[in-house]
Order: structure tokens, then sequence, then C-alpha cells
């Protein structure tokens, strides 16, 4: 069956294990026909993408995008093995524990511009070296959550982070529609058991809220998140950017 991403070439960044979200993007992508590239940031990470891959046929590279140069280098090598892409899927956020547990008001400086560095500005590095090697018309899309623009208990730093990421994206959309008709987007998640998640107090709580202001009572699966970002990464969505996607199964409506 002919997949709406057949002969496309989409990066993925973000995949940790089975419960990521990039890891039900990635499958929802290959469903539909893509070449999926992953990016991973560790060894540690790598090993359990191998386990997770095994029967798949999937070409992975090291990105810690801590380094601007450690991006470059990514993109120069996916380059070099598979030639231009079309798309790309930035999957990854991080902040240290004191940082998140503290509230706003305690943030400090080395712990605000570590969750900005790995959440928010990792995505301007990787929109400007992955557009290098992108095709006239790709896709590129973010994860965000409803908490940069609501105050949403214990989501504290992440939500300023996440915020600066939706202004970015709204601005790189504007910049790489102009220079390449790139379309740039985000898609809003519903709180999902991840293991990012997990980094943030009370998660449990967080989780049983955003379940509790879902339309139908159910969470949305890393799946769910995963079919929009294969929209977005196709020509169904030309004429989308700019634009925050929720995928929340309606906690948006009431939160
Ligand atoms: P996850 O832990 O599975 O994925 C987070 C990824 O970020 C991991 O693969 C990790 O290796 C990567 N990462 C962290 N620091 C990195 C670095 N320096 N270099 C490269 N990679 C790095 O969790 P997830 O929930 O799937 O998170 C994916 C994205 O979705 C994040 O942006 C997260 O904020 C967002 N999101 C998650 C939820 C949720 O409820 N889980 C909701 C909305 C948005």
């Amino acid at each position: 069956m002919a997949g709406i991403l057949d002969g496309k070439k989409i990066v993925v960044m973000g995949v940790a294990n089975k419960k990521s979200i990039a890891w039900g993007c990635a499958q929802s992508l290959l469903d539909q026909g893509a070449e999926v590239i992953l990016t991973y940031q560790n060894e540690r990470m790598k090993r359990s993408l191998d386990k997770l891959l095994a029967d798949v046929d999937v070409k992975m590279f090291e990105c810690d995008v801590a380094d601007d140069a450690n991006v470059e280098k990514t993109f120069n090598e996916i380059h070099d093995a598979v030639g231009n892409i079309d798309g790309v899927i930035h999957a990854i956020a991080f902040a240290d524990k004191e940082t998140l547990e503290g509230g706003v008001k305690n943030v400090k400086k080395d712990g605000f511009n570590l969750a900005q560095d790995i959440s928010a500005y990792s995505f301007i590095s990787v929109s400007r070296y992955a557009s290098a090697i992108m095709n006239e018309g790709g896709s590129i899309a973010t994860l965000t959550y409803i908490g940069a623009v609501r105050a949403i208990p214990n989501y504290n730093m992440m939500g300023v982070a996440k915020a600066s990421l939706e202004a970015e994206m709204r601005y790189l959309a504007a910049e790489l529609g102009a220079e390449k008709n790139i379309r740039v987007n985000a898609i809003s998640a519903g709180a999902i058991k991840t293991l990012a998640v997990t980094g943030i107090k009370h998660h449990g709580d967080l989780l049983k809220m955003s379940e509790g202001f879902t339309v139908n009572g159910k969470s949305v699966t890393p799946m769910d998140v995963g079919k929009s970002a294969s929209f977005l990464m196709s020509d169904l969505a030309s004429g989308v950017t700019g634009d925050v996607i929720y995928v929340d199964n309606g906690v948006h409506l009431i939160v």
C-alpha cells in the first residue's frame, strides 16, 4: 500500500526507548513509507536503540545537541550517507532535577541556561544544519507541551523553555519558509509516561490530571503523536506552517 511518505527521508531525534514519543513518530513514519534516520544522545541510548531496531533497517547517528559542532557534524554525516533529507522531528528536552523541582522563583542561572540550551536552543541549531541539507518543500517539527502557555503545576522551568521553543518555531517558520519553502511546526502532546516525564515532581499527579481533562478519559499514546508527525512531514500538510497542533485528546479545551 502506498504511504503518504513514500520516497521521503526523515530524521528523528530523541528516541531513548520504546516509550519515547520519538519512537511513536519513527514507527508511524516507517508505516507511511518513509526512510527513517535516527539520532541518539550517547552510547547508552544506542544500546537501547540496538535492541528496539533488531528487525528494522534504520541508519543511526550519535548527536548530543549540547554542542553545535556535534549537530553540524551529524547532519554532514547524514548527508554523506543518504543525501538530501525531507524532514526532521526534534523530540529532545532536558532540565536538571533541582531546576525542575524548585519552582520557577528558585531557578538558578545555570539551571535556566541548561534547560533553555537543550530544550529550546537546540531546535535552532538543528533547524540551521538540517535545513542546509533539506530539499525545497521540506518539513521540520518539534515537540512542545501546554505548559508553554499555561502554568501547569510542577512543570515549572520546562514550561519556560517550551515557551521559547514555540516562539522559535514561529520565527524559523517565517525564515525557512521564505528561504526554501520549508515548513516548521510544533506538536503539543498530551502528557505521556516517558523517561523525560519522570523528571517532573509528582509526575503521577500530572499524568492523572491530564488524563482527567481528556474528552474521552484516555491519554494519548506516542503513536497518536507519531501519526500527526507523519501528517506534518507529508505533502498533505502543505500550507501548514508556524502552527502548534494539539495532540492531547482535548486537554487544551479545558486547561
Ligand atoms: P524521552 O525521555 O523518551 O525523550 C527525551 C529525549 O531527549 C531522549 O531521547 C534524550 O536522549 C534526549 N536528549 C536529552 N538531552 C539530550 C542531548 N543533550 N542531546 C541529544 N538528545 C538529548 O521523553 P519524551 O517524553 O518522549 O520527550 C520527547 C519530547 O516530547 C520532549 O521535547 C518533551 O518535552 C516532549 N513532550 C513530552 C510530553 C510527555 O508527556 N511525555 C508531552 C509533551 C511534550
